[in-house]
């Protein structure tokens, strides 16, 4: 059931839940829904110390792909690809996902093996993808310019057709509303400060509106994850970072797909209002600011007019940051840690919005049966101490 007159209700909290997730964005939002949808928990709140989804979710370029190289990422990437091509109608709200296809431009010899090795490994996973020379990349792409004097030339790309982009803030508002409607508290302007851990267990969180006591608790808090877990002593390997994006003035449809260069830095889609959505590579420096340097803004740019000489005249209309959690191997890490009834869900990095669907299915089982999914069971923090690493470096690094 949904409310006529408002998108969800506006609770104070309540003295205790069964489970209380900590951050309001796409990720506790979607593992809210699923605690309930998938497994009838319902006395939940999820706590947000701002306003719901103004973290990365507000701020994202929302590229959806699952043509990740190794067989655990394309797994979940996959899986959560597969959500959101039913998503829309399962929420009940038009998400525009838009599946006009993904390309990533290679643009030296290096690119191109692994470009060709992530196509094949793709496939064998199950996961749509292929090898464009330059010419077809042309084709795909008209305004692409693969001219060979180009200082990085493109000399061919992969393409996985069903990627593509959503409307964030729809995602987010459709997740909120179905989430209360079956009765969880969403809580804004409520920051978790510390917990209450009694005989290597959490009971409680304690926050800026007070104490509450938790069967569970849940962190989906992105790049603020790392500073709240260390208040429950535990260290996560993680590395907040600024990540940019600007928004040109509206223009008339001329880019049709997504495209995206690691090697310049650079990644470009045009929103359904009309908007270029372009981001850059991470600010190399540690940062919770949500602001980063105009330098990084300006190679973003050369890079992009490189690519794209008919965007010459095109203006910036806004640009701004959000912080990401970037873990050693750019996995995610999901699951139990050290503290009974404390889980994780971080380290999505540049590339978390995509994931937002199949990280809150897995996280939500992980949750409700203390017992990792089976696809979050690979990125258990325990793979930093045994060595089993997920390098996702070469499909997520700077790209999402
Ligand atoms: C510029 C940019 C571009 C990106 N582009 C893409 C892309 O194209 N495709 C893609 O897949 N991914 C992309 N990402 C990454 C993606 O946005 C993130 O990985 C993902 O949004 C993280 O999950 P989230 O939505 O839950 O995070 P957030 O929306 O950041 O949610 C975390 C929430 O926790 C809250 N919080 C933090 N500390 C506390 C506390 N102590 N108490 C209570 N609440 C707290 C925060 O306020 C925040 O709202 C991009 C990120 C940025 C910044």
């Amino acid at each position: 059931m949904t409310h006529p007159d408002f998108l969800w209700r506006d609770p104070d909290p309540k003295p205790s839940y069964d489970v209380v997730i900590v951050g309001g964005g796409g990720h506790g939002l979607a593992t809210a829904y699923y605690l309930a949808a998938n497994h009838g928990l319902t006395n939940v709140a999820v706590l947000e110390k701002g306003w719901l989804a103004g973290g990365n979710m507000a701020r994202n370029t929302t590229i959806i792909r699952s043509n990740y190289l190794w067989d655990e990422s394309a797994a979940i990437y996959e899986h959560s690809l597969k959500l959101w091509e039913g998503l829309s109608e399962e929420l009940d709200y038009d998400l525009m996902f838009s599946q006009r296809g993904v390309l990533n431009l290679a643009h030296s010899l290096g690119d191109v093996r692994e470009g060709r090795r992530r196509v094949n490994a793709n496939r064998l996973n199950g996961v749509d993808a292929e090898w464009l020379d330059a010419d077809e990349v042309r084709k795909f792409c008209p305004i692409v310019n693969v001219s060979s004097s180009a200082r990085h030339p493109v000399l061919g790309a992969t393409l996985q057709r069903r990627g593509g982009i959503a409307k964030h803030d729809h995602v987010a508002w459709a997740l909120a509303r179905k989430a209360d409607a079956y009765g969880i508290d969403l809580i804004q302007g409520c920051e978790v400060t510390g917990f209450d851990i009694e005989g290597g267990r959490v009971r409680a969180v304690r926050t800026s509106r007070g104490r509450i006591a938790a069967g569970k608790v849940a962190l989906a808090s992105a790049g603020h994850t790392s500073v709240l877990a260390e208040r429950a002593g535990i260290p996560l390997p993680l590395q907040s970072h600024p990540l940019q994006a600007l928004v040109s003035e509206l223009l008339e449809p001329v880019l049709d797909c997504v495209v995206m260069s690691n090697a310049v830095h650079v990644y470009v889609s045009q929103a359904h209002k009309g908007e270029l959505v372009m981001g850059a590579g991470i600010d190399a420096y540690n940062s919770y600011g949500q602001r980063g340097a105009f330098h990084v803004i300006e190679a973003q740019m050369a890079a992009a007019l490189e690519l794209f000489p008919i965007f010459s005249r095109v203006r910036v209309l806004r640009t701004w940051a959000g912080i990401v959690d970037v873990s050693p191997d750019a996995s995610p890490i999901i699951g139990r840690t050290p503290v009974e009834g404390l889980y994780v869900n971080a380290g999505w990095g540049t590339g978390g919005f995509k994931a937002t669907p199949g990280s809150g299915w897995v996280y939500a089982h992980t949750i409700a049966h203390d017992e990792p999914h089976p696809l979050a069971v690979p990125f258990a923090l325990e793979r930093f101490t045994t060595g089993a690493l997920i390098d996702e470096h070469g499909a997520a690094a700077v790209a999402h």
